[in-house]
């Protein structure tokens, strides 16, 4: 049996004619001779009736501080409503089709409410109806523990159960449906001539992940590189061929002409980050501080970004929403932290960064030449990062597109 995955996120299934569209995309890999197993998102954005962000409005006019373990029994009823909704439209026109809720599907997961992470997927069930021909809908972003307890897993979750789906499954391919015709050398809300990228490997759109480019999440690219599982993005409502990616091994097979001339892959950017300074100056044990101030982020779970420890001062980046908590604890241990609000990550992403010259030089002329300052620097062999005022984000990363030529 050749099995497909098809992902389909919200907008795609946003009102009858989009889901006419879905729907045709099903057939065409029906037609191909695939088995598709179709995972859903709920339908639409914030502000349509059964949006993820319109059930969390729902309890947090009531309470900002709902029960995790509830509130992830509302989350999962978005996918559940637009699974319903797909495969009775899937049904009247004749095809047979049967929607499987996360747990139904055996997709297992820790009980992290809310940010759940799959441990296991039983994809028994999910082969007896495709045994029978039958086109199974899943619903995306969500799962079941051990003991039977609904959960979420975040964020992009629905494109995780996907990759899941596809490695558990053996798919042939992973197809993730969105807005956008492929992931693209910079997000195309902020840049005009962003150009699709034909292939890239896992590695670079983790990358371009990792550092907000949402269009899909990191965690799936890193389940799908595990079996070497072919992904595409692409739209449906477009003919086009979309993006594909996948490892360099099997380019190079292929004889596509990919990445490995490629310097630069995209630009990526993150808003709603704060700098925190603290001067660890004239302290008696310097390095303890130094020691103090990190233990203390990571006992309270707050992740840290942009760090740097100099002489008598420590930088360093956390979530705006992080803030007061990280500015609590550090004041608790006796230090008076500084905090820089309303900050964004501006990252430069490409596999051939390494070790070539001028890179940097190019970012700062750039940056310079558009007005915007740079607060932070930090660099890794695939990406240089820059910290800027949120207000400069737009104006660096259209700079930094233009200066390396991504565009069309
Ligand atoms: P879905 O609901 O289908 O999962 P998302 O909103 O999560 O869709 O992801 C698609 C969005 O990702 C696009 O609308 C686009 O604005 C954004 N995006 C950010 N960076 C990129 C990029 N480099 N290439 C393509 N899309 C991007
Ligand atoms: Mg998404």
């Amino acid at each position: 049996m050749r099995i497909l995955v098809q992902k389909f996120g919200g907008t795609s299934l946003a009102n009858n004619d989009r889901r006419e569209q879905v729907v045709k995309k099903i057939m065409e890999a029906v037609k191909d001779g695939y088995a598709p197993v179709v995972v859903i998102s709920a339908i639409g954005r914030t502000g349509d009736p059964y949006a993820t962000d319109t059930l969390i409005n729902l309890v947090q006019s009531i309470t900002a501080d709902a029960p995790k373990r509830e509130m992830d029994l509302l989350l999962s009823c978005g996918e559940v409503i637009s699974g319903v909704i797909l495969t009775s439209t899937l049904k009247k026109r004749g095809f047979e089709a049967v929607l499987l809720t996360g747990g139904q599907a055996g997709i297992i997961t820790n009980e992290s409410y809310g940010d759940a992470r799959i441990t296991r997927v039983e994809p028994k069930n999910i082969l007896e109806h495709l045994h029978k021909s039958q086109i199974v809908v899943v619903t995306g972003f969500q799962g079941i523990s051990e003991k039977g307890q609904i959960t979420t897993l975040g964020r992009g979750g629905s494109d995780t159960t996907a990759a899941a789906l596809g490695v558990a499954l053996n798919a042939e391919a992973i197809d993730i449906y969105t807005d956008v015709e492929g992931i693209m050398t910079a997000d195309p809300r902020i840049v005009e001539d962003v150009r699709i990228l034909d292939v890239v490997t896992y590695n670079e759109i983790c990358h371009l992940a990792h550092q907000g480019a949402k269009v899909i999440h990191p965690r799936a690219v890193e389940i799908a590189m595990q079996k070497n599982i072919p992904i595409w993005i692409k739209s449906p409502f477009s003919d086009a061929p979309g993006t594909l990616v996948t490892s360099l091994q099997g380019d190079m097979k292929a004889g596509t002409d990919i990445t490995g001339d490629r310097l630069i892959t995209g630009i990526a950017h993150t808003a709603n980050i704060t700098q925190i300074q603290v001067s660890t100056h004239g302290m008696d044990a310097q390095l303890q501080a130094n020691k103090q101030i990190f233990k203390g982020m990571a006992l309270s779970d707050i992740s840290v970004d942009f760090i740097s420890v100099q002489q008598d001062c420590v930088f360093y980046t956390v979530p705006d929403g992080l803030a007061q908590k990280a500015l609590d604890i550090l004041i608790n241990m006796g230090f008076q932290p500084k905090a820089v609000p309303g900050c964004a990550k501006v990252s430069v992403v490409g596999a051939g960064i390494a070790g070539v010259p001028g890179v940097m030089a190019n970012i700062v002329e750039a940056l310079s030449d558009a007005g915007v300052g740079i607060l932070q620097s930090a660099d890794s062999h695939t990406t240089i990062w820059v910290l800027v005022k949120k207000e400069h984000m737009v104006p660096a990363v259209q700079a930094l597109h233009k200066k390396f030529q991504l565009g069309i």
